[in-house]
Formats: C-alpha cells, sequence, structure tokens
C-alpha cells in the first residue's frame, strides 16, 4: 500500500503505556475456550505461522521471478486442496517504469453456488524493492508482514471451510491479488505515476472473476503478522462500511483482542480494498497494521529488510484469524 501522510484523529497517548505483553499473553491463552464463543472453529497460529513461514522460504514473491511462480503452485494447490474451486486470473499490466508484468490473482471459491457471498482479501507478491531502508534499497524485501501475513492468516482460516460448515448459507471468495506492492518509490527517477499500486485489485475491479459479481462484504488484511500490531480505523473503511468496521472491531475486542483492535480513527489509506469500493459498491474494510510513532504512519520495518521472519508474532496471527472466523461464524 502506498506510503501516505498519516495524521491520526484522536489517539489517545494515555492508554498506551500498559504494559501490552502481559495483557496480551494473558488473553492469547484464555481466547478461544470461553462459552460465548463455543461454535467458532479454533484458529490454530502455529498452521497460520508456517503457511507465512512457508511462503517467505519460497524467497521474495516479485512478480516474473521463480519464488513467485513457485509460491503461486503452492497457494494453488493449498486452497484445492480445502475444497475450493481455484482460478487463476492473469494480467498484463504496465509498471511506473513503463516496464510490462505478467500478474496472477489467485481467486479461491468455496461454495460457488451459493448466493450470498463473501470476500477476504490479501496481497501475495512482495515489494521489490527496500526503498524505506537505509541500505539495500535496491534488495527485495523478504515480505513476512507485508504480503505473506494476510495470506497465511486466510490460508489457516480456509482450512475450516471444508469441516466446519458456514452458518447462513454463506459462500466465501478468497483473493489472493498480485502486483500490490510494485508502487513507485518516491524517490524515483520517473514521473510520478497515479495509482501505481494495487495492480492486481485494480484488474480485478474492472474484471470480476464472475460477471455482475456481488458480495455482501469484503475483508482486507494486510501488514497482519508482526510483534504488537495494531490496527487502527482506516479512513477509508470508516467512510463505507462503518457498521462492518464497529462489528468487526467489536468482535475482536470480545474475544479479547483489546490490544490489536484500537477504535482510534485514522487517515485514508491506499490499499486493495480501495480500487474494490470505487469500481463495485461492496464494502470492503482493511485491517492493516498502522503505528503513530512513525513519520511513515507504517510499522518501523515497513519495506525495509526488517519484514522478516523475526517480526513475525504468533499472537498477532491469533488475534486475527480468530476475529476473522468469529464474524464468519456469527
Ligand atoms: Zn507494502
Amino acid at each position: 500500500m502506498r506510503n501516505s501522510f498519516l495524521l491520526f484523529i484522536g489517539f489517545f497517548i494515555a492508554t498506551s503505556f500498559f504494559s501490552c505483553e502481559t495483557s496480551v499473553k494473558k488473553e492469547y491463552r484464555s481466547v478461544s475456550k470461553t462459552s460465548l464463543e463455543e461454535k467458532i472453529p479454533e484458529f490454530n497460529a502455529d498452521s497460520s505461522w508456517f503457511f507465512v513461514n512457508k511462503q517467505v522460504g519460497f524467497g521474495s514473491r516479485v512478480p516474473n521471478t521463480q519464488p513467485h511462480a513457485e509460491c503461486k503452485e503452492f497457494l494453488k494447490e493449498k486452497l484445492t486442496n480445502y475444497g475450493a474451486q481455484v482460478i487463476i486470473q492473469t494480467a498484463e499490466v504496465t509498471i511506473f517504469n513503463g516496464q510490462k508484468l505478467k500478474l496472477s490473482n489467485i481467486i479461491a471459491q468455496f461454495y460457488p453456488e451459493r448466493v450470498n457471498r463473501i470476500l477476504l482479501l490479501a496481497h501475495w507478491d512482495t515489494r521489490p524493492f527496500s526503498d524505506q531502508d537505509t541500505v539495500d534499497k535496491d534488495k527485495p524485501i523478504d515480505g513476512a508482514s507485508d504480503g505473506a501475513s494476510g495470506v497465511g492468516v486466510l490460508l489457516e482460516v480456509a482450512r475450516h471451510f471444508r469441516k466446519d460448515t458456514i452458518p447462513g448459507n454463506k459462500g466465501i471468495d478468497i483473493i489472493f491479488f498480485d502486483g500490490e506492492d510494485y508502487g513507485q518509490p518516491d524517490e524515483s527517477r520517473f514521473r510520478q505515476a497515479d495509482d501505481s499500486y494495487c495492480l492486481g485489485a485494480q484488474y480485478w475491479a474492472a474484471n470480476p472473476h464472475v460477471g455482475n459479481y456481488h458480495a455482501t462484504f469484503g475483508i482486507l488484511l494486510d501488514m497482519v503478522g508482526a510483534t504488537g500490531a495494531t490496527f487502527y480505523k482506516e479512513g477509508n473503511s470508516e467512510q463505507v462500511a462503518p457498521d462492518l468496521l464497529k462489528k468487526i472491531w467489536n468482535k475482536a475486542n470480545k474475544l479479547g483482542y483489546s490490544d490489536f483492535f484500537r477504535f482510534e480513527s485514522a487517515r485514508n489509506i491506499t490499499d486493495d480494498h480501495l480500487y474494490i469500493i470505487r469500481k463495485t459498491n461492496i464494502p470492503v474494510i482493511d485491517i492493516i497494521h498502522l503505528d503513530e510513532q512513525t513519520a511513515t504512519g507504517f510499522p518501523v520495518w515497513w519495506h525495509t529488510q526488517k519484514d522478516n521472519m523475526e517480526i513475525i508474532d504468533k499472537r498477532t496471527l491469533k488475534a486475527v484469524g480468530q476475529t476473522v472466523l468469529g464474524v464468519l461464524y456469527e
């Protein structure tokens, strides 16, 4: 997603002085067994971590490279094994420097015959450079949180779809977008291009895999794996789907994840959901790690070599995954 200059509205600094570490640990142990949430399947954070690690193990998933091709096969096979009808939607796009790229959006349809559909989204590509790093600016990132974490959470969520019947006759479409992070760096010798991020999502929004496609709502996950992640109410999400956002944040808080899901509002972020909101009438919200302490508004490791497995925390994966399952199985 794009580096927007973020000014957070209504951060309550006073509330952030308690020890995150202790309270999160306590919640992690107790959350899944509460009697209130008995019907919600248990999100397995070990399994999710394994999926994140597996993707990172291929190498940087930069479009038109070997690790990208290998990871695509892995994701396609996994989703097929979980009972999905998988479509690989390919697109040729032109990036900010005029180069052509072949992208693959990975679309997994669960219960395709059901009319009432929900969209779950993440991006599976990784940024080809570390432009926010002080050194190694030309090196691609591992994208452990920025890329692999959203996919890793949704794969573990998808694992439940075959055995735990989703209530309410709901069908699910998981889309892993490609080319999300090929956006033009701020310090680029090319003329600043508009809409250079989110290329796969832009393509899908204009060319959905099913004619007249509609979903009741969508949830986008981006950077949902790092230690101490904080998810604020992102501006575009709050504008188009305030009730959905509130419902998800309430669910997270009820499950005990108030350290992660904060009720303060944040500025608008250009991410995959924005292009879907613009082109379709599907309300989509973005669960994205934002940080009020940094100049960019994103976490310190964002678009650097530090976005690697060392920052991945099972407690964060659990908080996000269990919340998504909670919303789906309500
Ligand atoms: Zn990114």
